[in-house]
């Protein structure tokens, strides 16, 4: 067995607060941690390909994954389903590796509920203003004018979710909100329950104290 289970750690955010950025750079902080590749029925946007961003499934398949049981959430959002396959999940905390999933707040709640919460790790990610939300996602250049605004509209039942999770932090500065999460990853590594080991070690403890 391996000297700590893995985290799930769960990142959630209105889109444009900065997740996926800060996402990003706790993988290269630790080459311990995995990315829950989602399945979508969304098409694939430019430059994003099948198994690395996501798994593009037709509907059809999305939903008989789900039928299989082989989703441990799913949800609907913007339009189209998504889904975080449990299986890699079971596999990478059971080995000592923690899994990072960016889901919405939907996914939160489930996995949360799931046979896994105990193990969860939740954090919400609020932008400075709701001005600097828009200036992100124009920024970042990836959207037309049309879906810009439809996230605009969606970002408040996202925010408004804020409460369910573990911690919330406001992305204002980049390297600071980053240093903030790494701490709260080093801590929560060393919950209780994340070391399965201990039982063993209190054990060996209790003889040697009756021992002496
Ligand atoms: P999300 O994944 O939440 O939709 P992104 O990570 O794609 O958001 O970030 C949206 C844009 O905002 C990107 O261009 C990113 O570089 C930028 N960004 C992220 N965090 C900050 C920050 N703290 N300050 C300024 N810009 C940021
Ligand atoms: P996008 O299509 O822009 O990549 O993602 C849209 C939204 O779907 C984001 O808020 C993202 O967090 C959410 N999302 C991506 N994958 C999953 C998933 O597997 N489950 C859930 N519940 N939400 C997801």
């Amino acid at each position: 067995m391996a000297d700590r289970r893995g985290l799930l750690i769960i990142l959630s955010s209105p889109s444009g607060a900065g997740k996926s950025t800060l996402a990003r750079r706790l993988m290269q902080w630790d080459s311990n941690l995995e990315f829950s590749i989602s399945a979508t029925t969304r098409a694939p946007r430019p430059g994003e390909e099948h198994g690395r961003e996501y798994f593009f499934l037709s509907e059809d398949a999305f939903k008989q994954q789900v039928t299989d049981g082989q989703m441990l959430e799913h949800a609907h959002v913007f339009g189209n389903f998504y889904g975080s396959p449990a299986g890699p999940v079971r596999d990478s905390i059971d080995q000592g590796r923690d899994v990072l999933f960016d889901v919405d707040w939907q996914g939160e709640v489930q996995i949360r509920n799931s046979d896994l919460g105990k193990h969860a790790l939740s954090i919400f990610i609020l932008p400075p203003s709701i001005p600097e939300l828009r200036r992100r996602l124009e920024v970042r250049g990836q959207d037309s004018d049309d879906v810009i605004a439809k996230r605009m509209l969606k970002s408040w039942d996202e925010i408004s979710h804020w409460g369910y999770y573990d911690y919330v932090l406001i992305n204002d500065d980049l390297d600071a909100t980053e240093e903030k999460l790494k701490t709260i990853v080093s801590a929560e590594r060393m919950r209780r329950i994340q070391q399965p080991g201990l039982q063993e070690h209190i054990r060996t403890l209790q003889a040697e104290f009756e021992d002496q």
